[in-house]
């Protein structure tokens, strides 16, 4: 069982290397508001520089130009299918990514995909814990660009808070239109953005922006727009910290060894300014490197104090390392004090033990295995995909009739799937079954339009002494292709 320590940090002398390590408590509840400027307030960031800031602002780039920039790449598929590297195609059922075209009746290798996405998600949640969620999360990136846009135009912390304090004048007033109209227009890019996914991406933003697109395109640039505006400027941590399903999964994932975001609580305590530190120092008594800035509290967008130890609503986003990693640069101390770092070298630390970092173990190998397996199994799948298929339903009700003539009459809907982009005409026949004689409705072959479904009724007449399994093929009079199914002969009640 997994249970979290949390009251390591508190003002209270540091266990000796050979004392008793203490029973784990139960998690806590997310902690946050550390740096409300009022209970309730919402959570005000500070701006902070370093590498991991350095890092997210790259994130920040290449998720938003991705996003952007994707649906005009362009990808040759010949010339009777959408040029589009991403496109979901809803009016024809198709899924394009690049070189893979997925169809309805494919839909597994989404399904395959979204496995594969949870495994990777679990697998760095036992390597670095909520890394994703701190770097690379659409709610953080969008939340990040809405925390620039509102640091550009009113400042940074200290002048916010001071700003929302004051109350409303003219100046403020301008303000504030300014960050919601630069807010909503960030909003609408995205909401627009999206469809951009589900049609041409040049023509659609000529109509979006000519007031010639449909309703519905509009409907969706306004909910993601209306979203992205709530969730990024106004809901932010909360979204993190109590919508999102992942804090509360970390109860049952949280791995000890993971590098996630800690305290070097064995280095930090006794906590005290500067001045008191170095005169404990010179008197011969223990002080801790922490100067209790609360720079670390400042800066995190989440609200949370780190150094009161693990927290499941931390994003692991290394802003709090940055800034007190600042501080003890200035103090010319060693930097971190806060640090990635597993919460077993913690303890280890607080015993005064060699550490030892184990990012490869059984449980990250099991998982990298698994998720390289799917991936894999997904690959073959994908390469050995046919340009067709044929599937046969089989007529419920009678699924038999006896003929006058005492034969047995069976019948069958075939659906012919032709994935090639050229028309292709196919011949059907059957084996197994003894004596039955094929007949299709209409013509005796299928003719099949390029990118199409087409269905035929077919049956299937015998002697019927008993049933028996029958296989249908379909063949390609203009190629190698021949696609199968098999289905069964009912003899006659
Ligand atoms: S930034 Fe570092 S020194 Fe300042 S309060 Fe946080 S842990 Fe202590
Ligand atoms: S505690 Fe540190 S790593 Fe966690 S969310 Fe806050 S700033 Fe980010």
């Amino acid at each position: 069982m997994v249970a979290l320590d949390i009251s390591h940090a508190r003002r209270r002398p540091l266990p000796q290397a050979d004392a008793p390590v203490r029973a784990p408590a139960a998690p806590s509840a997310p902690r946050r508001k550390a740096d409300a400027p009022r209970p309730g307030g919402p959570v005000t960031p500070q701006s902070v520089k370093g590498r991991f800031r350095r890092i997210k602002w790259t994130s920040l780039a290449f998720c938003l130009a991705v996003y952007g920039l994707l649906p005009f790449l362009r990808w040759d598929r010949g010339p009777d299918a959408p040029g589009q590297a991403v496109l979901f195609d809803f009016v024809k059922g198709r899924l394009y990514v690049f070189f893979i075209e997925i169809w309805p009746q494919e839909l597994y290798y989404l399904t395959g995909l979204l496995i594969l996405a949870s495994l990777v998600l679990i697998l760095l949640n036992a390597v670095a814990g909520r890394v994703w969620c701190g770097f690379l999360c659409p709610q953080t990136v969008w939340t990040d660009l809405f925390l620039a846009v509102e640091r550009a135009i009113e400042g940074d912390r200290r002048e916010r808070l001071r700003k929302r304090e004051a109350g409303l004048g003219p100046r403020r007033i301008a303000e504030l239109a300014a960050k919601h109209a630069a807010w909503l227009a960030i909003a609408t890019w995205t909401g627009a953005g999206l469809v951009l996914y589900f049609g041409d991406a040049p023509q659609t933003l000529r109509d979006l922006m000519a007031g010639e697109a449909s309703a519905l395109a509009y409907a969706w640039v306004a909910i993601i727009a209306g979203l992205t505006y709530l969730l990024a400027g106004f809901a932010r941590e909360q979204v993190c910290t109590f919508m999102c399903p992942w804090p509360r999964l970390q109860g049952a994932i949280w791995d000890p060894e993971a590098l996630t975001v800690n305290y070097r609580d064995y280095r930090g305590e006794p906590r005290g300014s500067a001045k008191k530190a170095e005169q404990l120092r010179a008197a011969g008594e223990p002080a801790g490197d922490c100067v209790d800035c609360l720079q670390c509290v400042t800066v995190c967008p989440i609200g949370i104090d780190i150094r009161e130890g693990p927290n499941f609503a931390c994003i692991n986003c290394g802003l709090c390392v940055d800034a007190c990693d600042g501080v003890m640069t200035k103090l010319n101390r060693p930097t971190g004090l806060i640090a990635y770092e597993s919460w077993t070298n913690i303890e280890r630390g607080r015993r005064r033990e060699p550490q030892s970092r184990r990012v490869i173990r059984p449980k990250t190998l099991g998982l990298a295995a698994a998720a390289l397996a799917l991936a894999g199994g997904m690959g073959v799948a994908l390469a050995q995909r046919t340009a067709g298929s044929l599937t046969v339903l089989h007529d419920r009700n009678p699924t038999a009739v006896r003929l006058s003539d005492g034969r047995v009459r069976n019948g069958y809907t075939l659906r012919l799937v032709n994935k090639d982009r050229r028309a292709r005409t196919f011949a059907i026949a059957v084996t197994g079954g003894g004596d039955v004689a094929l007949a299709l409705i209409g013509s005796q072959t299928v003719e099949a339009e390029g990118d199409a479904t087409v269905e035929v009724r077919a049956t299937l007449t015998g002697a019927g002494a008993a049933s028996g399994p029958v296989v249908f093929e379909a063949r390609d009079l203009s190629g190698a292709a021949r696609f199968q199914a098999a289905d069964t002969f009912m003899a006659a009640p």
